[in-house]
């Protein structure tokens, strides 16, 4: 079992609108820049068709309970399904997921698998650690020892790891420590991974996951409901983001984790976005969009969209701030959970 995630809370955050807020109104530094520059130069981008990239976090795999043999079955799932809706997503791994007595090889093969299903990798550093908080060298030694197998493996395919994904998606607690360390990403060829739609699915897993376990089945079903409904809301507030940003649809970057809710619901969630109209593209065509061009600024502890993080720099206001937050059930019982 991935014991040094027991007790950690999961890769996002939960965002009170009050802290939402606080995070919006920070006072900004940095000088703002236009987003009418990127909207003129885009215009001819902009098109009807929304597109989407899919970066999948925390392989192998997100549990608190499962077993090697649950988490291959349900990478099995979600690869089969990337492949079926033909995403070439891309997957963030934390290799000190791979290290579990007797299961290093079996581990290191949940890799393999997803290089093998035409997945990308990148690396999501050493131990999940935080940037908000932890010291520049401390963090930046997580992310060195955060790509030893996965280098490797994709090495024998010629290819090597180009993204990297914040944990917690924390960017730095200033301006000048963000900086340093977007050098030494550059140094070691690292492009940032950002990502503008999310939908806590983390939550919405590790309460799934107690519900299988326990055999909750009418839990299971209400949450798998919930969860698909919540994805809508999610997807629609960061439409409105985006419109109200840039007058059009960024190429949009949707993250969610490597988890059993995700392995049984990925189908219903890709045909959604399809019906919503949106292509699936890879994270590279997403990040020529323009708009990964403009400054984001240190998130300090919140992790936010960077639709967010773009209106903050940007100094413009915009009418809603992220996604909303899951169902009461769902917030109560993940509470008892992490107890
Ligand atoms: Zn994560």
């Amino acid at each position: 079992m991935n014991s040094v995630y027991k007790n950690l809370s999961s890769c996002g955050r939960h965002l009170l609108a009050s802290a939402a807020l606080a995070f919006v109104m920070l006072p900004v530094s940095a000088q703002a820049q236009a987003t009418s520059e990127v909207k003129a130069d885009s215009k001819s981008a902009a098109t009807a068709v929304r597109r989407i990239a899919i970066t999948i976090d925390d392989l192998p795999f997100e549990t608190r309970r499962l077993k090697l043999a649950d988490e291959q079955r349900a990478t099995k799932a979600i690869l089969a399904t990337l492949q079926a809706h033909k995403v070439k997503a891309l997957g963030f791994v934390n290799e000190d997921r791979l290290l579990v007595k007797g299961e290093v090889d079996a581990r290191i093969g949940l890799l393999e698998s997803w290089l093998d299903a035409g997945m990308e990798l990148g690396n999501h550093n050493f131990g999940h650690l935080g940037f908000h908080g932890s010291s520049l060298a401390k963090y930046q030694e997580a992310v060195l020892r955060g790509d030893t197998f996965t280098r490797w493996l994709m090495q024998e395919r010629k290819q090597v790891p180009r993204y990297y994904r914040y944990p917690h998606n924390q960017t730095g607690d200033n301006a000048e420590v963000q900086k340093q360390f977007e050098d030494f990403l550059q140094q070691h060829n690292y492009k940032i991974a950002p990502f503008t739609i999310e939908h806590d699915d983390f939550t919405y897993a590790r309460v799934y996951e107690d519900a299988v376990l326990k055999n909750r089945k009418e839990d299971a079903e209400r949450l798998r409901k919930d969860y698909l409904a919540n994805l809508d809301r999610a997807v629609n507030t960061f439409e409105t983001m985006s419109d109200e940003m840039f007058g059009r649809q960024v190429s949009h970057i949707l993250n969610i984790h490597a988890s059993l809710l995700n392995a049984d619901m990925l189908d219903k969630m890709l045909s959604k976005l399809e019906q919503r109209g949106y292509q699936f593209i890879t994270l590279e065509e997403a990040l020529q969009d323009p708009a990964y061009q403009l400054p984001a600024g240190p998130s300090r502890q919140y992790g936010m969209s960077w639709l967010a993080r773009w209106a903050r720099m940007a100094k413009k206001r915009l009418s809603v701030y992220g996604q909303p937050d899951p169902e009461e059930w769902i917030m109560k019982w993940d509470k008892e959970l992490q107890r």
